[in-house]
Order: structure tokens, then C-alpha cells, then sequence
């Protein structure tokens, strides 16, 4: 060899040894961990990242094989994975290596197989992949959830491409629908369970309101429809078809759908219910007011015949005769009374008058002109607020409050001079008005027994009165769409409410 060349070799030998040290110390540092093993699996140089991540020290590593550190290559397997690395040169998969504290950490390998010297290597590295792990084992655990969701939804859910094909059912559209999921995934909607409208005509694809939100992207609800089930039976629905969008536009249609069988049934329930309470009620008026109208007629002739008797004969007969005659004329009276009562209460809802704009002052000044005897025998005080204008039936509205007022009065407290508040308050959508009394009082197991017709709480003796004043009153409040109650402590005073929509009634849905 000559100088020169023996030179060049030292150079070239140098600059190898740096590249070699140089490579040396970039697989000492580098941040995946590197293995050098041989074929028996025995590890024969780890680098620095190998020693940490595992928490293992370099001898302890120099002294231990592959096996020993990965649960998946126990030393029966190795030679089988051995002459596949060797076939393929390269192998990369994902596996897991035992820390020293016992610790798994997935890890993914790239492992190369090298012939070098007449002996066999892999050169293995070891990347860390916990946080990716962990990463898709988070994402699988959402899209779990979210099927779960889907799976679990008491709505039947399907999912449409632009196309009107599948592409996700849950269960309880299944199920609704008697269909398997193999019957409707990646097959056209339209043609399988929403091909005709509830009437039983087709449905035009073009019309079709699940297309035209996959159209224009306007979400639609709809409650007129059937869907139809695999037995070929239609199912009324309600649905709700939603676009879905992507970054390139409308890509598909939700529709979310409820059978509404059930709500049909009851709410046809409830029409015929209503309609019957409007049958019996009316049959009822009819006979309170036939019979009224019809009793009033012989009342009159034996209520003037006993007076003329008592006119005619009064002193002539004996004691017993005049009181016998007196009870018969009190008796006549009476029924009157209450005939009459029964008619003014049968007459309320079938012969009110029109609504229009009340002003309630005007009907207080009016009941208090009604009830100007009482106020004075008994040196009552009536006071009142500023009132509303609502809308009512004026003559109606003043037979409320006479009656609430004329009640305070009659069942004042002895030894008190009456006084009696009227008030009103907006409440919501409603004006609640009251009345106050300083009087008796009512105990509060009869709150609700007052309001019924002929119920009274007192003896005639004790209070005139023949019990059809409250039940009228409701009566009036209920043709007005409102409500009534009390609010009493015994000893001490009522008060009256009542409560009348501010909105017109009449102008939502008319006077019963
Ligand atoms: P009537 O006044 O003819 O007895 P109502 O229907 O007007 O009949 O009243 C029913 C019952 O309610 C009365 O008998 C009375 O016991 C009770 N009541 C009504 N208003 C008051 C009031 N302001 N204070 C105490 N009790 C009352």
C-alpha cells in the first residue's frame, strides 16, 4: 500500500469512526427507544429512551431478552416471529412492553432484520403510542356513547344520504317499523316506508318533505303522515327531517319519527269525551230551564190562590188555619224564589248576552246601586279600586259582583259594621279581582261545597238565602273562560276572587 493511499485510508477510517460515534451517540439520545437484539432474542445495546421508558438500567437491560419484556413474544413464539422478520426485512406493529414496576406500555415497533459479520440483528425501535391510545381509545368510548344514544332513544332515528339511502337506523325505528337493519341499510328510503300519505295517495318523490330538506335545508316537522311497516300496515308519525351538513353542503337528511298511534286514540278520547260533557250539559240546561219555566206557571196559580185565601179569610178561621195559611204562602214564596234562581242560573250560558268591552267600574257602580237597601241597613262601607275595562257580558259580570258584594254584606259579623274592599290586579294574562269582607268567615273544608248549587252553610233562620248565588257566580266566571275560589279565615273575613282573562276570550276561541 502505498503512503498516500494509506493515508487516504486512515482519513476515510477516522471520518467512519466519527460518523460511527456520531450515530452512536444520535441513537443514545434519540427519543424513541432503540433495541439491538439477535436472533435468540437477547438484547444486546438498548439507548437511553429504552432505559427510561421502561425504568429499567442499561445492564439490567443487557441481561434480559425480548420475551422478558414484551407479554406477546413469550420465547415459543419468538422463532416463528424470527423467520417472519427474516422473510420481510422490515416488520412494524403495535405491542405492549412491561415497565420494570410492572406497567404496560404500548408501544409501536419498527423492527428491521440486519445481517452483519456473518451473524444476524433486528434493529428494533420503540415508539411510545400510550397518548394516541389513549387518544382513539377516547374516541371509541364517544362514538360507544353516542350509540349507545342513538340506540337507546325512545324516537325512532334514521339517517339518509343525499341520495335518500340509509346510512344509519336505530333500534326503535327497527322496532316501530318491524324492519331488520340488513332490510333498510344502504337501500332508498322512499320506496320502503314513506311512499304515501295518511289518506293512503301516493307520495311523489318530488313532494316528499324529507327531499326537499335534503334540498334547500329547511328543517320540517310533520304530524299528518304514515310510515309504513313491513307487515305493510301504516303507522300515523309525527316527524322531524333535518339536514345534515358538511364543510361541502347538504350531504343527508335525519329524520327523527314517534308513532302517534297512541296520542291519536287519546286525543279522539278526549274529542268524544268533550263532546258528550257538551251533549249531557246542554240536555241539562234544557231540563233546568223546561222544568223551571214549566213549574212556574201552576207555583203562580197556587201561590195567588193561597194569598187570596189568606186575603179572604185571615181572622175568620181559627188560629191554626191562619198559621197553616201563613207557612203555605212562605212556602210559595220560597219556591219561587228558588225557581227563579234556577232559571236566571240555566239561562246563563244559553241566553248571555254578546262580549264587549266592560268597564268593571261601571259595573260596581251598578251592583252597589242594586244593593244600595242593604248598604244602608246595614251602614256598610263598600270601597273600591281602580278597576279594568275587561271583556265580558256586562249584565253578567254586574249579577258577579252584586251577588259577591250582596254575600258580604248578608254575612257580616254582629257587633261590626261591614266593609267590604273590591280591588283588581294584573296577574300574568289575567286580571284577578277581589272581594274582602270583615265577616263571618268560612271554614275552610267548605271552600269548594259553596259553589255548588243549593248548598248554603246556614239555616234560613239564621241567613235568607236559597244557595244558587255562588254556583251562579261560577257559573259567570266559567262562561268568561276565567276561575273562582276563596281565600276566608273563620271570624274574621272572606275574600273572593275571581279571574278573567285580559286577552279577550272571545277572541281566541268564543263564549262557551
Ligand atoms: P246564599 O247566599 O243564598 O246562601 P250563596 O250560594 O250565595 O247562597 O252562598 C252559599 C253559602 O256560602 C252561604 O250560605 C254562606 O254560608 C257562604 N257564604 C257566601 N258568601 C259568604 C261570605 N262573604 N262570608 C261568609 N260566608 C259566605
Amino acid at each position: 500500500m502505498s503512503g498516500h493511499s494509506r493515508d487516504s485510508w486512515k482519513r476515510e477510517r477516522k471520518k467512519i469512526e466519527e460518523d460511527l460515534k456520531l450515530t452512536r451517540f444520535s441513537v443514545d439520545h434519540a427519543s424513541v427507544s432503540a433495541f439491538l437484539v439477535n436472533s435468540d432474542a437477547k438484547i444486546l445495546y438498548v439507548n437511553e429512551q429504552a432505559c427510561n421508558s421502561l425504568g429499567y438500567t442499561r445492564q439490567e437491560l443487557l441481561s434480559m431478552a425480548i420475551p422478558d419484556l414484551d407479554p406477546h413474544f413469550p420465547a415459543s413464539e419468538w422463532g416463528y416471529h424470527w423467520t417472519q422478520l427474516k422473510n420481510e426485512g422490515s416488520l412494524r406493529f403495535e405491542t405492549l412492553h412491561r415497565r420494570k414496576d410492572g406497567t404496560l406500555l404500548p408501544v409501536e415497533i419498527s423492527a428491521n432484520y440486519v445481517a452483519f459479520g456473518g451473524r444476524e440483528y433486528s434493529w428494533g425501535f420503540a415508539q411510545d403510542i400510550s397518548e394516541r391510545k389513549k387518544a382513539a381509545e377516547e374516541v371509541r368510548r364517544a362514538n360507544r356513547q353516542k350509540e349507545l344514544i342513538l340506540e337507546s332513544a325512545g324516537d325512532g332515528i334514521f339517517g339518509m344520504n343525499s341520495r335518500g339511502n340509509h346510512i344509519l337506523v336505530n333500534r326503535a325505528a327497527l322496532k316501530m317499523l318491524g324492519y331488520t337493519s340488513e332490510d333498510l341499510m344502504d337501500r332508498h328510503s322512499h320506496s320502503i316506508w314513506h311512499h304515501t300519505r295518511a289518506d293512503g295517495a301516493p307520495y311523489p318523490e318530488s313532494e316528499c318533505k324529507i327531499y326537499k330538506t335534503a334540498r334547500d335545508g329547511i328543517s320540517r316537522h310533520v304530524d299528518d303522515e304514515v310510515f309504513w311497516t313491513r307487515e305493510g300496515s301504516p303507522v300515523p308519525v309525527e316527524y322531524i327531517t333535518t339536514p345534515i351538513y358538511e364543510a361541502t353542503g347538504i350531504v343527508g337528511t335525519v329524520v327523527t319519527f314517534r308513532d302517534i298511534r297512541e296520542r291519536k286514540r287519546a286525543e279522539e278520547e278526549r274529542e268524544r269525551l268533550v263532546a258528550e260533557l257538551e251533549r249531557s250539559n246542554r240536555e241539562l240546561e234544557q231540563f233546568a230551564y223546561a222544568a223551571s219555566h214549566d213549574l212556574q206557571e201552576p207555583l203562580r196559580m197556587v201561590s195567588s190562590y193561597v194569598q187570596l185565601l189568606a186575603r179572604k179569610y185571615k181572622g175568620q178561621l181559627d188560629d191554626q188555619a191562619d198559621k197553616y195559611i201563613a207557612f203555605s204562602v212562605d212556602g210559595a214564596n220560597r219556591m219561587q224564589k228558588l225557581i227563579e234562581g234556577l232559571l236566571t242560573f240555566s239561562r246563563i250560558t244559553s241566553r248571555g248576552g254578546r262580549f264587549g268591552p266592560v268597564d268593571a267600574n261601571a259595573v260596581f257602580a251598578g251592583a252597589v246601586a242594586n244593593l244600595a237597601t242593604a248598604i244602608s241597613e246595614s251602614r256598610a262601607t263598600v270601597t273600591k279600586e281602580d278597576l279594568p275595562v275587561v271583556f265580558g257580558d256586562e249584565i253578567q259580570l254586574m249579577q258577579l259582583l252584586q251577588n259577591l258584594i250582596g254575600n258580604a254584606i248578608k254575612f257580616r259579623k254582629p257587633g261590626i259594621l261591614p266593609l267590604v274592599q273590591v280591588s283588581a290586579a294584573k296577574k300574568g294574562e289575567d286580571w284577578i279581582f277581589s272581594v274582602r269582607d270583615n265577616g263571618i268567615g268560612i271554614e275552610p273544608r267548605f271552600h269548594d261545597r259553596i259553589f255548588q248549587i243549593f248548598q248554603r252553610l246556614h239555616s234560613r233562620e239564621d241567613y235568607p238565602g236559597t244557595g244558587i248565588g255562588l254556583a251562579l257566580c261560577r257559573r259567570i266566571v266559567e262562561r268568561h273562560h276565567g276561575r273562582i275560589w276563596i281565600d276566608s279565615v273563620p271570624g274574621q273575613g272572606t275574600a273572593f276572587f275571581f279571574a278573567i282573562p285580559a286577552v279577550p276570550a272571545e277572541r281566541r276561541d268564543g263564549p262557551l
